[in-house]
């Protein structure tokens, strides 16, 4: 069999540049390797929900957003599957049948839940669907019967926790479910991107993000007062690279050309790595010369997005037919769970003939 991936998105708000480097930009990759079968992108409306429960409206709106982020990064529904996760409700009763595998105390530790649980000062009131999200992703993947799952770094407790459910699963009902693997980011800066304060990932929640679809000028603010060394004070001081945002995004976005574009008098990043450390070099060349990667970077996508953004009723058409589609995949998995759960009643002949069978002495 070929390679499948599944790999998604909540629908909590536009897509940031931590997506672009830590997960779109490879999807479009893997999209035009030629390389995998079949590819389904989701959108986790029903997970956005387990937190945001109270908030119906923000991920409604949001679902269009994310998918015009999507085209406009160059994902091409010609060649893969876009999804809308509660459209497919084969996935909800899988994630029941899970749930019978999983210990509480097991996902008790699972270290990103527990993270997101304090960031989100969820620790004496957690929803029972937040804390369950790792079974349903593991039901998103498993569905699908994906081999690959391209993720940011954040999602490794996930992948782990869907392997061992797949392998409880088969090990308890017979072979059925496919064991994902994980394909991180090849670039360190880009598993987890920090936010633009420097402190935590860039993440949605935490509103410390740089937006696909950000204005040039708002993109060049936030560029400038970017986080850096705190203790690089003059020019001529020497500068650190470790934990310096600045570097750490020319890490995730920096392409040679752009070197002999914007900045011809170094030949690469490492050169004006080793000035900055030497002293000499400024913070406010640095961070325009980011800047100019980052509008490079980013201008076409946004003009993509225009285009797509002048006929919305065509990417709901998309999001439509993606998720007809993904529905006939995920039952027939559904179909092969539940043979092998034994509860197939009517569609096993053999069963009512060897009940009759029983009493027939
Ligand atoms: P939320 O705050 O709602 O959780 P998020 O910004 O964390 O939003 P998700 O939709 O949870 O985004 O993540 C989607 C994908 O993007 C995942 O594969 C995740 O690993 C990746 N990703 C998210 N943020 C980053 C980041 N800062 N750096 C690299 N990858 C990221
Ligand atoms: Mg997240």
């Amino acid at each position: 069999m070929g390679k499948i991936i599944l790999t998604g998105d909540r629908p909590t708000g536009r897509l940031h540049v931590g997506h672009y480097v830590g997960s779109l930009r490879r999807r479009v990759e893997l999209q035009d390797s030629g390389e995998f079968e079949q590819i389904f992108i989701m959108i986790a409306d029903a997970q956005a929900l387990t937190d945001n429960a109270e908030n119906p409206e923000k991920i409604r709106s949001n679902v269009v957003e994310v998918a015009l982020d999507y085209l406009s990064v160059g994902l091409d529904p010609e060649k893969i599957t876009i999804l809308i996760q509660s459209r497919i409700p084969e996935l909800t009763e899988l994630t029941q049948y899970y749930s019978n595998l999983v210990t509480v105390s097991r996902l008790q530790r699972n270290p990103t839940v527990k993270s997101e649980i304090q960031m989100r000062n969820f620790e004496t009131s957690i929803p029972v669907g937040f804390f369950c999200y790792p079974i349903s992703q593991a039901a998103d993947i498993t569905a699908f019967k994906a081999t690959t799952v391209p993720v940011g770094e954040d999602q490794e407790p996930m992948i782990e926790q869907t392997r061992e459910i797949v392998r409880k699963f088969n090990s308890v009902y017979g072979k059925t479910l496919v064991e994902p693997e994980i394909l991180l980011p090849d670039n360190k800066a880009c598993m987890r991107l920090p936010g633009t304060d420097g402190k935590a990932k860039m993440s949605k929640s935490l509103g410390n993000c740089i937006y696909l679809s950000e204005e040039p000028e708002d993109i060049r603010k936030k560029v400038m007062s970017m986080f850096t060394d705190p203790d690089h004070l003059k020019v001529s001081d020497p500068g650190k690279i470790e934990g310096n945002t600045v570097f750490t995004y020319l890490d995730a976005f920096c392409r040679t050309e752009y070197f002999e574009e914007f900045l011809p008098e170094y030949a690469g990043l490492d050169e004006l790595k080793a000035h900055y450390q030497r002293g000499g070099l400024g913070d406010v060349k640095v961070k325009k010369f980011l800047n100019n990667c980052l509008q490079a970077e980013l201008a076409p996508i946004r003009t993509r997005r225009l285009e797509y953004q002048k006929d919305i009723p065509y990417v709901y058409e998309i999001l439509k037919k993606g998720s007809e589609k993904a529905e006939e995949v995920a039952a027939k998995t559904l179909a092969d769970v539940k043979k092998a759960m034994k509860i197939d009643y009517f569609e096993d002949p053999e069963l009512i003939s060897s009940q009759q069978a029983r009493y027939n002495g």
